[in-house]
């Protein structure tokens, strides 16, 4: 069967490019030769994630791959600065675990708020108003805008709740779901109706409440990629407890306690860490229960396990107050739902090395100008106005050959270099 649920997307995102900075020189009627007066370039926009309530699948996802931020426009005569291109922002659902497509390591997981910048953008190139100095009157060169970040991710939707309900379909999830909770899952007497997982909240008292996740149900297999299980176990991840759903009724003529241990060794194979997890074990359908046999030999079976069981028929509305209140109980002492820490830090913020650095000669030949991400982050560490830090950062340019560099291009004594905003008379 076909799911037209996407809880999984790969996407393209690449910030916008910086503006390039602009040469030009002051015009004005009867005055000659003005100063330089060429504006910098405008950031490029950087690619934000944000959570976006109302969402509940990746779906958008699936027809859109490729997310670009505007670049930053270049710069302008008189002074003018170019427009900065603006943030590119890409609504998420709650839950969404955002990994490097590469090696698929967790670059964040958006479980609340707070807006993400997964690419910057590139910062914009000064204009040559910037490089006037009182031996340089007529600077003919400005800087060129920095590259925005790139990356390929993958979105994966692990949902935000307390609880999940588990077991076979057709035992009665999304019924019990829709009773306890104002959500409206379908409700429909085949298999395998569950195709989106819905969230409810689940008000138990003042102030007390949690959210509950109907996840399709879980077939035999599923941990090992048969039919549509696997792909929704993950939903489960988060889940403070689980709420194991069973068809007591005999009415359709499966044994309870094998669905229990089926699905169990299901999780247990998936992750065992899953399979720990605390567990509620519900006897469903009581209201059609031909005989007591098989209730009985669940409850002994849920003994052994260690599983608190109520017995209740969802439809019937009969004994789920009891089971709310169990669960509410549970939860008040169980840790909070988690949230997966980052293990990747983005190849454009992680591996800029000097080697990466880009080295330009302008002007009369005598002016150099030096440019990357690992002079930003050398320098935003640097306190000029400190004569010590100033020698560090010679020594650090050095130790990197950036000297060297400089001297196998031809640098000379007296030469200006401009690394970033910073410029400096290059002395052997
Ligand atoms: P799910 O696949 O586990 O989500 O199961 P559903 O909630 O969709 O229910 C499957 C069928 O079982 C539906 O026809 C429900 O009306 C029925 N059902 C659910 N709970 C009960 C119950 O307590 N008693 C009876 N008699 N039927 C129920
Ligand atoms: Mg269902």
């Amino acid at each position: 069967m076909a799911t037209s649920f996407i809880d999984k997307a790969r996407i393209t995102v690449r910030a916008g490019n910086g503006g390039n900075g602009v040469v030009a020189f002051h015009r004005e009627k009867y005055v000659a030769a003005g100063g330089p007066d060429g504006g910098d370039g405008g950031r490029g926009g950087s690619v934000v994630l944000v959570v976006d309530d109302h969402m509940s699948t990746l779906m958008d996802f699936r027809y859109k791959r490729k997310y670009v931020a505007p670049n930053g426009a270049d710069g302008q005569g008189a002074r003018k600065s170019g427009k900065d291109g603006q943030d590119l922002v890409i609504k998420v659902p709650l839950g969404t675990v955002v990994r490097d497509a590469e090696t698929g390591e967790i670059i964040k997981d958006m479980s609340d708020h707070e807006p993400y910048v997964l690419c910057r953008g590139g910062r914009g190139g000064w204009g040559n108003m910037h490089f006037a100095t009182p031996t340089r009157q007529v600077p003919r060169f400005a800087k060129g805008g920095l590259p925005g970040e790139e990356h390929d991710v993958v979105l994966e939707l692990k949902l935000l709740a307390d609880v999940g309900l588990i077991g076979f379909p057709n035992v009665g999830k999304s019924t019990l779901l829709s009773v306890v909770s104002k959500a409206q899952p379908k409700i429909a007497n085949y298999h395998f109706t569950t195709l989106f997982p819905n969230l409810g909240v689940v008000y138990v008292d003042e102030g007390v409440s949690f959210v509950m996740a109907d996840i399709p149900g879980i077939i035999e297999g599923a941990s090992e990629g048969a039919g549509l299980g696997h792909d929704f176990l993950r939903h489960i991840d988060r889940c403070r407890l689980l709420v194991h759903v069973v068809d007591v009724s005999g009415s359709e003529g499966r044994d309870p306690v094998a669905d229990l241990d089926t699905i169990n060794a299901e999780l247990e194979q998936y992750s065992g860490e899953l399979a720990k997890r605390p567990q509620i074990v519900v006897a469903n359908k009581t209201d059609i229960m031909t005989d007591g046999e098989n209730l009985e030999r669940l409850r002994r079976r849920a003994e052994e396990l260690g599983c608190p069981l109520f017995a209740l028929s969802a439809a019937a509305h009969q004994g789920t107050r009891e089971l709310v209140k169990k669960i509410a109980e549970l939860l008040s002492v169980l840790p909070p739902v988690r949230v997966y820490e980052p293990e990747y830090v983005p190849q454009a913020r992680r591996e800029v090395t000097a080697e990466d650095l880009s080295y330009r000669r302008v002007e009369d030949g005598h002016t150099w100008l030096v440019d990357g991400a690992w002079l930003d982050r050398i320098m935003s560490n640097t306190n000029f106005s400190d004569y010590e830090s100033r020698m560090y950062f010679d020594k650090t340019l050095r130790d990197a050959g950036v000297f060297q560099k400089l001297e196998e291009m031809g640098v000379e004594d007296g030469d200006i270099v401009c690394v970033n905003d910073f410029e400096f008379e290059y002395q052997r």
